[in-house]
């Protein structure tokens, strides 16, 4: 481990303050459980993980791990175990700002089915593509896991991980837990269409125009 050189600045601290925020609300939301779930976000040449196994609502900005890219912590404390993906994402995805991981429930026991999520609902878009994949089941904590989950999440905003949960990436925190939120709403929707019959899928064409819409939906510009 090396020291951190110098206290953080103020927008490491803030941002040591929104992802307590963040990790809080996705148990209060029902997301997580107190200890399951991690997230990871970028700063300029090293990132921030939350710690292992503190639970949310016990966690605090300071205990929240710094880390660079070789995988040395920069400062006291235990990373979480999945600090492998949070690193190697970062790495690959330069557009990514901030990583969410969930066991949220039924994106969970979706992923115990180990199959993709299809383009049931237009929404499924939003994650990238026309369907979110789920990624082979790995150990948690393991490289592995990692290796597996940067495959599913090619061209894509968030996968499944087999047997596991949730990861939900974007440009920043906000980003990232919206996202996480919406692959959980998803697959709820999943799960109850699924009750009632094989769900109807949108065409390729279908999405290809939905990711096209996407492009200037909302606050990207006017449709
Ligand atoms: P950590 O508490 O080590 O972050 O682990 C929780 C988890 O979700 C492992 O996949
Ligand atoms: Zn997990």
């Amino acid at each position: 481990m090396t020291q951190h050189p110098s206290s953080p600045p103020d927008s490491e601290k803030e941002l040591r303050r929104r992802m307590v925020e963040a990790a809080q609300k996705l148990t209060t939301q029902g997301l997580n459980g107190t200890t399951s779930g991690n997230i990871g976000v970028r700063l300029a040449q090293s990132f921030l993980v939350t710690p292992s196994g503190v639970a949310s609502d016990e966690l605090l900005p300071e205990a929240i791990v710094e880390m660079d890219f070789s995988g040395a912590t920069l400062g006291p404390g235990k990373p979480s175990s999945e600090w492998h993906f949070h690193r190697d994402i970062l790495a690959a995805r330069a557009e990514i700002g901030a990583i969410v991981h969930t066991h949220s429930p039924y994106a969970s026991a979706l992923a115990c089915l180990r199959r993709d999520i299809p383009a049931f609902h237009y929404m499924i878009a939003v994650a990238g593509g026309d369907s979110i994949r789920c990624a082979p089941y790995a150990i948690f904590g393991s490289q592995e896991l990692s290796d597996l989950a940067l495959l599913a999440l090619e061209n894509r905003k968030a996968c499944l991980l087999a047997n596991h949960g949730v990861i939900a990436l974007g440009l920043d925190l906000a980003d990232a837990m919206a996202l996480a939120c919406e692959v959980e709403s998803l697959c709820q929707q999943y799960w109850c269409a699924s009750q009632l019959g094989e769900p109807q899928l949108l065409s390729g064409p279908q999405m290809q125009a939905v990711l096209e819409r996407f492009k200037t939906y909302g606050r990207r510009g006017r449709d």
